[in-house]
């Protein structure tokens, strides 16, 4: 049927063949449940670290325009005021509510510090309310913008293998997942080599100059 539909209304498909579909569509972002802890856009931001932290957040907010694929990559969020330790420029050409159709684009424009990392939680795998759960990918416990750094794949597939760490804790112990201590699950993976390494401290994936640099360009493409 896709087929008659492209050689009746497209031009140039007139002969064309279909040889292969994706069998689902793709959801970049689906249900998230809300958990012990919700990782914030500023843990990711700042790069803030968790006893019970189970992987890390290995990229910069992956943000996808709703609308405009010009401003898709534009990633960053607002803040009032400057944050120390991060990367903030007072709002400038994307202060308006199209760029932002979830907040208010106003104060200060934050990226993330390239020269940390942020870990997530055992609590964000945890649903609040059910005894018998727990979450991985892109469904655990976050906000909007935070969700659009954990769902990467790489800590998509570390969280996935956090909770099956996790689950075989809860069964070996006869635990229920909110009485199983995080720091324990952390601890497992570590010594099992599972926690994903992060970059040496002194090893900076981008130098402040270049972010400054990062950030004009970005402000140019307006
Ligand atoms: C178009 C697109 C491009 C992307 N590009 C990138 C990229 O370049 N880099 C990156 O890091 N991330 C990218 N992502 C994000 C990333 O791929 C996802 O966030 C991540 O794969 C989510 O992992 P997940 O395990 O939560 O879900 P999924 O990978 O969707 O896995 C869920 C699985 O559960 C199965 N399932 C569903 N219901 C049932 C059921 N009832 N019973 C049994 N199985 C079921 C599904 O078939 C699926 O295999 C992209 C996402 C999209 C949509």
């Amino acid at each position: 049927m896709l087929e008659e539909v492209f050689r009746k209304y497209f031009p140039g498909y007139e002969n064309c063949r279909l040889t292969g579909i994706g069998s689902l569509p793709g959801m970049r972002e689906t249900r998230r449940v809300i958990g012990d802890y919700i990782l914030s856009d500023m843990d990711v931001l700042v790069g803030n670290k968790f006893e019970d932290g189970i992987t890390i957040v290995t990229d910069i907010l992956c943000q996808h325009h709703p609308t405009s694929r010009k401003k898709g990559f534009y990633a960053h969020t607002h803040v009032d005021k400057p944050i120390e330790g991060v990367y903030c420029v007072p709002a400038g050409a994307c202060n308006d509510w199209d760029m932002h159709p979830f907040m208010e684009g106003r104060g200060y424009e934050v990226r993330n510090n390239q020269e940390t990392y942020c870990e997530i939680p055992y609590r964000c795998l945890v649903p609040k309310g059910l005894d018998n759960l727990l979450t991985a990918g892109r469904c655990i416990s976050t906000t909007w913008h935070a969700q659009i750094a954990s769902r990467l794949i790489a800590p998509s597939f570390n969280l996935g293998h956090a909770a099956g760490v996790a689950a075989g804790m809860c069964l070996d112990m006869g635990i229920l997942p909110h009485d199983l201590d995080g720091k324990l699950v952390r601890k497992e993976l570590v010594e099992a080599e599972s926690y994903p390494m992060p970059l040496d401290p002194g090893i900076t994936r981008r130098k402040p100059k270049e972010l400054v640099l990062h950030g004009e360009q970005l402000r140019a493409h307006y």
